[in-house]
């Protein structure tokens, strides 16, 4: 029964089944899994005096006038009072029919969310029964529960499908894919024990667990959901060992020549990195690896490494950045680093000139440029390389799992796929990490280079603009330089531009004796890459900027960072700022600016960076503030939606995930039924 066609439910006809097929739905069991998003609780009225703003409740109460308002948009107001208040039910769209139905004296029962109106509480358009003379507000036995939306599907219908698939459920239950010792060691409930609870809750559940999805039959299901998703990812990595690439093991002089002659000597965790890549270069499986490094970390030599490593072996390289300024950066270090060795790097953006273009786009293709550094442009269609067999992307986390799918095609021909070296310096938290990462295996330069000061941070509000100046002055008069960036105020860059523009104009107002200079998105590629390199030389000593500088740049001698409505950014957006600075000899300062007053979250995160300096717990905190999504780039991440699991409430249950993984991985068809069941047929990642 459970692996029936939707179809063999009633009530099910093909139309139906179709969109139901939208929602993932294909056979009974599926609906079992369809899990209720939240629960709403009418099973005991509210008080109207005892309301809060924000709650979603069951009211009753009697009706005292209806009336149809005209201030703004046309509406029909019903005042209601149960003798502890009063209670405003707001409709916009209504009938005369409807609006004849509500007569004062009447009593109403409603349940909607309540708002803060004028004067009273309020109900936008609340669902409603009027109930006749003696006759009882019901009130539901148990919570009811409230499923995803889909259009065209009512909660009512889900809620009778459900019904339909609960009850075969009795007869056949799904199968229990966990092993046996799992579920006893981490005491958790039946599969279907947790599936029954969780469609409905009897009478006496904890709403409150419940709510906030930390009730022990969500966790069994949390579990299970990581676990598939977890095991789809491993998949995939377990899918590249079986690939072909091309042994990287040559040049070992060549790369050692390199690091002997560099200006510094690599930290230890540079070291220990760099090996584990070379490592994997020499081997003849695609690498995917992850290096995490905090700001500042010294990222860019190890990819050079890595880089020359590859090319002593006669293949080509593509660096991607995901900015043209960053781009442009690695472009300079690479030059400088690789042209005294017979290396010639060719450059390839979106907006170079035709010719130039062109001209790159041969040497990439017969060879003779043997490293290539670039933007999102690299992996567009009509660059072909010759022989392509290191990938390195710069910043990955802007990126996800379907970017880094894509990139490896590029490479693919008859030496196989390329080696990928992808680095972040947003450190993922190591669980959350685990969760979106477990493609990939993961290398973390955990030391910044000797002799750097950390960065002092200070949070002041904006009225005390003034005093900040004078400190940019007196640094300068040092011998110093200062980013003073404006962020992203608005949706639209416009916006984001007249903001930098009017601080331009107030600081070469107020410091007529330096040189200021400004950069922001709308201006062209070469106005923002003389402006960025006149910085780099001095030439400029205060950078008004948007956050076009956010990541990568490297200017040493900058040692003042002001931001300008610190309170709207992110807090790995303002620690990736923050680590512009602090990259020389001399103490950096960090100046977050606010328009105040401040809301408790905006407060929180002011006081992290204050407190810290660690990417990491900035990383830690952000997560627990703003959710995954937002730590990893919005929409990007590739991150499929879970329906049950939160990586960051369930984050501690991911290190038994892995145990679980390992355990399963030895029986392959229960670990395809596994991640059949959460991530559908096709298990979202293998199709991309
Ligand atoms: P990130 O990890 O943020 O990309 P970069 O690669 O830009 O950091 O390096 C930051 C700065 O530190 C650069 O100026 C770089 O030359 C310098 N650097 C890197 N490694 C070392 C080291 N081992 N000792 C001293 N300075 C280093
Ligand atoms: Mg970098």
């Amino acid at each position: 029964m459970l692996s029936n066609d939707l179809t063999s439910l009633k009530g099910v006809g093909p139309a139906l089944a179709k969109k139901l097929e939208k929602l993932g739905l294909h056979i009974v069991e599926d609906l079992l899994f369809l899990l209720p998003l939240r629960y709403e609780d009418r099973t005991q009225l509210v008080r109207i005096g005892a309301l809060e703003a924000g709650q979603r409740c069951l009211v009753s109460g009697e009706i005292l006038l209806a009336e149809v308002a005209y201030r703004g948009r046309r509406n029909l107001l019903v005042r209601i009072s149960d003798g502890s208040g009063q209670l405003t039910l707001r409709f916009f769209h209504f009938s005369r029919q409807q609006q004849a139905q509500f007569q004062a004296g009447m009593h109403v029962t409603c349940f909607g969310e309540v708002r803060r109106g004028k004067g009273a509480f309020e109900m936008i358009h609340p669902e409603y029964r009027l109930l006749r003379e003696g006759q009882d507000s019901a009130t539901n036995d148990a919570l009811t529960p409230i499923y995803p939306a889909t259009e065209g599907v009512q909660q009512g219908r889900l809620r009778y499908l459900t019904d339909q698939a609960l009850h075969a459920m009795q007869k056949e239950p799904p199968a229990e894919l966990l092993p046996e010792a799992v579920t006893q060691k981490l005491g958790m409930p039946s599969l279907a024990d947790a599936i029954r609870y969780l469609h409905r809750p009897p009478p006496d559940a904890d709403v409150e667990t419940l709510q906030n999805g930390t009730h022990a039959c969500q966790q069994r299901l949390a579990f299970e959901e990581l676990l598939a998703h977890y095991l789809s990812l491993r998949s995939l990595r377990a899918l590249a060992e079986t690939e072909d690439a091309i042994a990287l093991d040559d040049g070992g002089e060549q790369v050692r020549g390199f690091i002997d002659g560099l200006p510094f000597r690599l930290t230890g965790a540079q070291q220990r990195v760099v090996d584990e890549i070379l490592a994997d270069l020499a081997r003849a499986h695609p690498m995917m690896r992850l290096v995490q490094g905090d700001v500042g970390s010294g990222k860019t030599v190890v990819a050079a490494i890595a880089c020359l490593k590859a090319i002593a072996c006669g293949v080509q390289v593509a660096i991607m950045a995901p900015t043209e300024i960053l781009a442009e950066q690695h472009w300079r270090n690479f030059c400088a680093w690789f042209q005294p060795l017979g290396i010639e790097p060719a450059w390839l953006s979106g907006s170079q000139k035709a010719a130039a273009r062109r001209q790159a786009l041969e040497a990439i293709a017969d060879g003779g440029a043997q490293l290539v550094v670039g933007t999102h442009a690299l992996f567009q269609e009509g660059v072909a390389f010759e022989r392509l067999a290191l990938v390195v992307i710069d910043e990955q986390h802007r990126f996800g799992v379907h970017q880094r799918m894509a990139l490896r095609d590029k490479g693919v021909g008859a030496q196989g796929h390329p080696h990928q070296l992808v680095m972040t310096a947003t450190p993922i938290p190591r669980t959350l990490a685990m969760a979106a990462y477990a493609d990939l295996d993961t290398s973390v330069i955990d030391e910044l280079p000797p002799g750097r000061q950390p960065v002092t941070t200070i949070a002041i509000p904006s009225t005390r603009r003034g005093e900040i100046v004078e400190r940019v002055r007196a640094a300068v008069a040092e011998g110093q330089q200062a980013y003073w960036v404006c962020p992203l105020i608005g949706e639209s860059d416009v916006l984001d531009y007249e903001a930098a523009e009017k601080s331009y104009a107030m600081l070469t107002e107020a410091l007529p004796e330096l040189r200021v200079g400004l950069i922001h998105g709308r201006m062209r590629q070469v106005e923002k890459d003389k402006g960025m390199q006149a910085f780099k030389e001095g030439l400029i000593q205060v950078l008004v900027a948007t956050t076009v500088i956010e990541v990568g740049v490297d200017v040493p001698n900058a040692s003042l960072m002001i931001v300008e409505n610190a309170e709207r950014m992110g807090l790995s957006q303002l620690h990736q700022l923050r680590g512009r600075v602090g990259r020389g000899a001399a103490q950096s300062h960090c100046v977050l600016l606010y328009k105040g007053p401040l809301g408790r979250i905006a407060k929180e995160r002011l006081a992290v960076l204050r407190n810290t300096n660690d990417g990491f717990v900035v990383a830690q905190r952000d997560l627990e503030l703003r959710g995954p999504g937002e730590l990893l780039g919005t929409r990007q991440t590739g991150l499929p939606d879970y329906r049950v699991a939160n990586l960051v409430r369930d984050a501690e249950l991911m290190p038994q995930v892995q145990v679980t993984a390992a355990e399963i991985g030895r029986s392959p068809a229960r670990a395809a039924a596994i991640v059949r069941r959460w991530l559908g047929d096709a298990g979202r990642y293998g199709k991309v």
